[in-house]
């Protein structure tokens, strides 16, 4: 547990602020990481969520299912974070290594993707097991 609000719950070394915690603290990036490995892709670190929102993300390929499969694994990713964090600072819970996280967001990612039209034709499950054949 940690309690002080100047300490990143996830490293505790780092002030606690929305792009070291979403983005550039050692945990939270190790998950982007997962996602460009899975993405077959490299990026340049954002400097911070604004840059990250704004950037258009190609490396899943284009069009309509790209856009909204890369919107989910954000959104995501994000939700995860954000629920990690809290259960590490409000219940008596350890946390879990990137790894767990990166299959929690593509759990939640997959659901959330498999209920939009243009993959009606995917199982949230067959989005989830590979997000790159699912844009295709
Ligand atoms: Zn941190």
């Amino acid at each position: 547990m940690c309690l002080s609000p100047h300490w990143c719950v996830f490293c505790n070394l780092d002030g606690e602020s929305v792009n070291h915690m979403f983005i550039h603290c050692p945990y939270s990036i190790k998950v982007w990481w997962l996602l460009l490995r899975e993405a077959e892709a490299v990026w340049v670190t954002p400097k911070g969520c604004f840059q990250l929102l704004s950037s258009n993300f190609a490396a899943l390929g284009k069009g309509k299912k790209t856009k909204v499969l890369w919107g989910c694994v954000v959104q995501a990713i994000f939700w995860n974070l954000w629920m990690e964090s809290n259960r590490r600072i409000f219940e008596d819970y350890k946390g879990v290594g990137v790894d767990e996280l990166w299959d929690r967001v593509k759990l939640w990612a997959a659901l959330w993707a498999s209920v939009i039209n243009v993959f009606k034709d995917l199982t949230a499950s067959s989005i989830g097991r590979d997000l790159r054949a699912a844009v295709k």
